[in-house]
């Protein structure tokens, strides 16, 4: 059956989800609650409610609706760029003469150029119904607050995007298309909030981080009444929005009898790969199926495979609440020469909780060979990919290699979350000789769990 897939599984927009999966709420034990810093107790709805709009603190702390109904009019947005294809990896499978099955999801095929706008769509539909006039939000390479801006302009919301510095330098056009859709962007650490000024004071040639830009950005929000912060990734009700993209691959690849034996993404915050994986592993941790899950992410901020399982802040300024999470420490600073994404210091609690229990294999890759493998992938499949869909591509052709040598037809299925071309100076470093692997050493890790919040004081 499944060798007459056709390159391209396009379902329609009537065979669209009507709901979301809530991963959380398959968890075959709770999370751990999400706690208040000054007193160690788990946050209220109502204090998380200053932070983040109304919907989406429900969304967060719900426990137990495995399903929840998607709105009317985000269905409608959803409409006008999904649902996207699932492809068959025809042309790799022949470059790599593997006997697997190699598909991947693409989410690459909106302005945003990234999954991001799953997300950013509903947040700003419930800002907007909350009646709020604003929201801020950090972006680090760029898809995020470009979700973000399309999102803002289309209800009508102002939106302020902190862009961490060195991403704002890297890639200029970003800033360009973000606010050819109206945002106001200002590079991250700056002079306009207090924890912005103070990092700068500490550290005035900083290229910033997601941490630092997140704090700025939560400051602006909780200095009106009608503006609150949004954020790209790591919460739950971001992967919540983003099992869109699991539950469309499941039904265009249940059309061809399709299962995957592994199911890769990459992970910074997790959110792409909480949604890819959302439908399976609901079914993984109900019995119904054995898949197996990889998240990759860079040598160079490597929160899974090296980093603690603890409370931690989600920024730099140490104002949002403890999350239990795989992190690096909230005072970690991540290399600068790292392209593209994947460089938050911590990740989604369900992720990590999964990663934690065994249902999620986590490996770490190196940048120069991921820009190989994107290389290899766009000469023979066409898409020039993101660096951080490439951490997903370098391991679905690892696992095709592996399948040449061992003759298993594994079907394999991974999320290319987006396209580069805004990582182009990237790529010439790659090809050039310039780009260079940095590796954080123990002594280096150390330093960022040492920022550690201790629970309690
Ligand atoms: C933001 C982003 C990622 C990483 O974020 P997750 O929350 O881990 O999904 C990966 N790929 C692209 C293209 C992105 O924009």
């Amino acid at each position: 059956m499944s060798n007459h897939v056709p390159y391209k599984i396009f379902i329609t927009e009537n065979d669209m989800p009507r709901f979301w999966l809530n991963l959380q709420a398959f968890l075959p034990e709770p999370l751990e609650p999400m706690l208040n810093p000054q007193t160690g107790e788990p946050v209220t709805a109502g204090e998380l409610s200053q932070v983040f709009c109304e919907e989406c603190v429900k969304q967060e702390l719900n426990f137990t609706d495995k399903l929840i109904e998607i709105p009317e009019p985000v269905l409608e947005f959803y409409k006008m760029y999904r649902p996207s294809p699932v492809v068959r990896a025809y042309n790799l499978e022949r470059v790599l003469d593997t006997p697997a099955e190699i598909y991947y999801k693409f989410e690459g095929t909106n302005t945003s150029g990234s999954h991001k706008l799953n997300s950013a769509i509903p947040q700003v539909y419930y800002a907007k119904q909350q009646g709020l006039t604003s929201v801020t939000t950090e972006t680090g390479a760029g898809q995020w607050g470009t979700a973000l801006s399309m999102a803002a302009a289309f209800y009508g919301l102002d939106l302020t995007v902190y862009m961490v510095k060195v991403s704002a330098q890297q890639k200029p056009y970003r800033k360009a298309v973000m606010e050819t859709y109206g945002a106001n962007v200002i590079p991250s650490p700056s002079e306009t909030t207090q924890v912005g000024r103070s990092i700068l004071a500490k550290d005035p040639e900083t290229g910033g981080s997601l941490g630092c830009a997140i704090s700025e950005a939560i400051e602006v929000s909780m200095k009106s009444d009608r503006c609150r912060y949004v954020l790209g990734s790591v919460m739950n009700h971001v992967l919540l929005h983003q099992s869109i993209v699991g539950l469309e691959a499941k039904i265009a690849l249940d059309r061809y009898n399709v299962t995957p034996d592994i199911i890769i993404g990459c992970a910074g915050g997790g959110s792409n790969l909480g949604g890819l994986i959302a439908p399976y592993m609901a079914d993984r941790l109900e019995g119904r199926n054995n898949v197996e899950f990889v998240a990759v992410e860079p040598a160079s901020c490597p929160t899974l495979t090296r980093g603690r399982y603890a409370y931690d802040y989600g920024d730099t300024g140490r104002t949002t609440p403890l999350v239990k999470m795989y992190t690096l420490g909230s005072g970690f600073m991540p290399s600068p020469n790292h392209a593209g994404g994947l460089r938050y210091h911590g990740m989604s609690s369900v992720i990590s909780k999964l990663v934690h229990d065994g249902y999620i294999k986590p490996r770490a890759v190196k940048q120069t060979t991921v820009f190989e493998a994107a290389t290899m992938f766009c000469r023979c499949e066409g898409t020039l990919p993101a660096p951080e869909s490439s951490h997903a591509i370098q391991v679905a052709i690892e696992e095709a290699i592996k399948c040449r040598e061992t003759g298993e037809k594994k079907k394999i299925l991974f999320g290319l979350t987006g396209t580069g071309y805004f990582d182009l100076a990237a790529y010439q470093e790659y090809r050039e000789g310039t780009m260079t692997d940095y590796i954080p050493t123990d002594e280096e890790l150390e330093r960022g769990f040492a920022s550690l919040p201790v629970i309690g004081e």
